[in-house]
């Protein structure tokens, strides 16, 4: 098996064996707790967090996890949350 990434940037392009080197080499890290973000994740400011916890330990305002209200957030503060 072998999986094959491109999202359109040059240096996000690859050939893995496995998901989890792929994750390695391409996911981003957390900004607060360093870990791997491999779903949506939170962007604030151009940052990536793991999730609004870690956004708003971060300083970030007006995040929130995908809990039913992440819209209504997104069209009033224009922060980029969960789709
Ligand atoms: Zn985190």
């Amino acid at each position: 098996m072998t999986i094959t990434v491109n999202n359109g940037a040059e240096q996000s392009e690859g050939v893995f064996d496995s998901f989890e080197c792929a994750i390695e080499a391409l996911a981003p890290r957390c900004a607060h707790c360093g870990c791997r973000v491999i779903g949506h994740g939170v962007e604030s400011s151009g940052t990536v967090y793991c999730c609004a916890h870690c956004a708003r330990e971060s300083g970030a305002s007006g995040v929130a996890d995908n809990a039913g209200a992440t819209a209504a957030i997104d069209h009033l503060t224009g922060e980029q949350g969960f789709r």
